[in-house]
């Protein structure tokens, strides 16, 4: 079918670049080009004599646009797929735009020197991308990714308008470590140190960290406490979900991780200030992520499973209805599978499966899209194919 360069080869990417490498009849050339060069040779060395899939490899800062070119027009990728940080989001898309070619990513742009993330940025290449008759797929993780797919689903499938939306994040996972995040430490606490906050009737409402605390008996799993926090499709899903009045979004947070959480936090070691240390200018939050576990060596000590998945609520023939859509992934499954844990797991195959749908032309329209706006018949399939079945529930508890 064709080629695909993947931008990053870190704990998400190694996912998808492995899965790419299961589905060699579409992706039959992927170039994999990222800071460290050495981290694409080794994933190569792996993969290549098990796969049809030809891998190439290349070094590339993507924080330069024109390095980033040149690299494309060398490669002639059809497809993007990024999954190096939010911070380089927009280099990619300059360079996309430059060089004609489709655009995937899994997280929305953050400027690094401010904790805000959103869709304005990537939003404002709309008439660009249109005009240029190429296609951004925004978001395309879990979360934001599957859970925007699931709210398409069920609006197309079982109701007539979706008025509450609830999406909860559980990872049941034990690594064994007192502290440690599944994903980038630096983004990772980033998001869960901000501020919390909810749309409801047509504008945000904005709660301290951590404030809104509920418990949620998880499907395969059991009761977890969990926390709102503010999250990227709640943004895009308030716009193109009709007759919407309150999307909210719950992670798991064990006390141990919020115990640590605290104590960094209250010593400013998850502060993103630069401060002057032995003669040298070093932002804290980039400190503690080198003294932390590298989340892709989780894999092998991780058990148990994650549940994602989202609660609607809404009406379908006059009648109130409520439906919930979620995913279960085991931690040790993953691991067997690709090597990686389930949070590296879970948004790496929607990953691929998302430059699958534009490679494939399934999804492709001129212009930035977020998952929602795409037909999400093909990619609910895809994630019973690919290693994330869901499942559905008619009566499940509810979040009050
Ligand atoms: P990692 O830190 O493990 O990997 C990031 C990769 O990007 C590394 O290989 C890193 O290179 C590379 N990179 C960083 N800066 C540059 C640069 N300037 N030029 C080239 N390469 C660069 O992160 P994750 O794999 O955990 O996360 C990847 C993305 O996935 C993030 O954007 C994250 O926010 C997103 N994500 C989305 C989720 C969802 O559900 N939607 C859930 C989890 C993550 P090096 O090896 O040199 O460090």
């Amino acid at each position: 079918m064709g080629k695909v360069m993947i931008i990053g080869c870190g704990g998400v990417a190694s996912v998808a670049i492995h899965k790419c490498c299961q589905n060699s009849d579409v992706f039959t050339e992927l170039c994999i080009a990222s800071r460290t060069v050495s981290k694409c040779d080794a994933l190569k060395e792996k993969l290549q004599p098990h796969t049809k899939t030809k891998i190439t490899t290349a070094q590339v800062d993507a924080n330069d646009v024109d390095a980033l070119i040149r690299l494309i027009e060398k490669e002639k990728p059809e497809v993007v797929l990024n999954l190096a940080l939010p911070y380089q989001d927009l280099t990619i898309m300059d360079a996309c735009l430059a060089t004609k070619v489709h655009y995937v990513d899994t997280a929305n742009y953050e400027p690094e020197d401010t904790a805000k993330f959103e869709y304005k940025w990537q939003w404002d290449y709309r008439e660009r991308y249109e005009k240029a008759g190429i296609t951004a797929l925004l978001g395309s993780g879990f979360d934001p990714g599957v859970t925007s797919v699931f709210s398409a689903y069920a609006l197309k499938h079982y109701f007539d308008e979706i008025n509450y939306i609830d999406i909860l994040d559980c990872n049941a996972g034990d690594h064994g470590y007192p502290f440690a995040t599944n994903f980038n430490p630096e983004i990772n606490i980033r998001e869960v140190s901000a501020k919390g906050s909810y749309w409801e009737d047509g504008h945000w409402v904005e709660t301290e960290p951590m404030e809104i605390k509920r418990v949620y008996n998880f499907p395969e799993i059991g009761e977890k406490d969990m926390y709102l926090l503010h999250h990227e499709e709640i943004e895009s899903l308030a716009l193109n979900i009709p007759g919407i009045k309150r999307i909210r979004f719950f992670m798991t947070f064990g006390q141990s991780y919020l115990t640590h959480l605290k104590c960094l936090e209250n010593v400013g070691m998850t502060s993103i200030e630069p401060i002057m240390f032995e003669g040298k200018e070093i932002v804290p939050l980039q400190f503690l992520k080198a003294v932390l576990p590298d989340p892709s060596s989780l894999g092998p000590r991780t058990k148990g499973k994650t549940n994602i998945g989202c609660i609607f609520i809404g009406k379908k023939d006059g009648k109130e209805k409520t439906l919930y859509i979620y995913n279960t992934c085991d931690h040790q499954e993953c691991y067997k599978e690709v090597g990686s844990q389930a949070v590296a797991y879970t948004t790496g195959v929607p990953a691929m499966i998302g430059a699958m749908m534009v490679l494939t032309g399934t999804w492709r329209k001129p212009g930035v899209y977020n998952m929602e706006e795409f037909d999400p018949d093909p990619f609910m399939d895809a994630l019973n194919k690919w290693g994330l079945p869901w499942k559905i529930s008619e009566h499940p508890d509810l979040v009050d």
